[in-house]
């Protein structure tokens, strides 16, 4: 959680607006604990200790007022789950750094299985509707979060959303959240999966570099593997790295352009609805 990058954005400037919706467009206030962290200085969690390292000389009331934050959204977050678990919603949390295929993957997924199992999304980004127009696209019912300067999603803009959505019961959300390998680390939403999804334009040593991210997700999506022939990206090392900072999550390695390797992600999605449920 940091100042410079936005999240200290005031809650006034986060909207939430329905796209492929029959409700008109709406602009909803966040919460307000992001305001109160405006002209507060910046530091960094360890990773290895969990002591906080103040990168700047800072006010020492800051680790206590973060964790005042991070322990409102956490209440907030189970408070989500206990909604997700009443209506039997299974909801992902799907993080990455910005140009993995998140979207991409979504619409894939949603064209190919919507049928089977109803899906909603939220999606979150600084601005624009565009990944929500491309989702609303495929049919599915979408609310678009827009952050402003925030980097990431919280436990509230998502309550915010699912009033107007309304998932239905017995379905799959998936939460596409802003893409940002560091801060969506530290904030729950209340999901019950965290999906990390890398591609192989990407370094395979982003495990090592963000730790926090891929240790707290259990399923790891390898995107873009048709290019596998073009890019100097190792899968045996990126699964080398994520054993150093993860705990043996699920790697899934497909093309969301091709099609390659993504009946094992769906097949995933269905038995973790399955099991799930039970
Ligand atoms: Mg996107």
């Amino acid at each position: 959680m940091c100042t410079t990058c936005g999240c200290s954005q005031p809650a006034e400037a986060v909207t939430v607006q329905l796209v492929g919706l029959k409700q008109k467009d709406a602009i909803l206030k966040a919460g307000g604990v992001h305001a109160q962290r405006q002209q507060r200085g910046h530091h960094h969690p360890s990773h290895e200790t969990g002591v906080a390292v103040q990168v700047e000389g800072q006010d020492p009331q800051l680790l206590q007022l973060e964790l005042d934050i991070l322990g409102e959204n956490n209440r907030l977050a189970e408070r989500n789950r206990g909604y997700f678990e009443a209506k039997n919603i299974l909801a992902l949390n799907l993080v990455s750094s910005p140009g993995s295929g998140k979207t991409s993957l979504l619409e894939r997924t949603l064209r190919e299985l919507q049928a089977e199992l109803p899906c909603a999304v939220i999606e979150g980004d600084q601005q624009t509707t565009n990944d929500a127009d491309r989702i609303a696209a495929t049919g599915a019912p979408v609310v678009q979060i827009n952050t402003g300067k925030g980097c990431h999603l919280d436990a509230a803009m998502v309550r915010r959303a699912l009033k107007p959505l309304n998932p239905p019961s017995d379905s799959l959300l998936f939460i596409e959240n802003v893409g940002n390998l560091v801060c969506p680390a530290l904030f729950e939403l209340g999901e019950a999966v965290r999906v990390a999804i890398i591609s192989v334009t990407e370094g395979d040593d982003k495990p090592l570099k963000y730790p926090d991210i891929f240790h707290s997700a259990q399923v790891v999506v390898v995107n873009k593997i048709d290019l596998l022939p073009y890019v100097p990206f190792s899968l045996d090392a990126l699964r080398h790295n994520l054993s150093r900072v993860s705990h043996n999550p699920r790697v899934i390695c497909l093309s969301a352009y091709t099609g390659e390797g993504v009946e094992a992600w769906y097949q995933w999605l269905r038995d973790t609805f399955s099991s799930h449920q039970a």
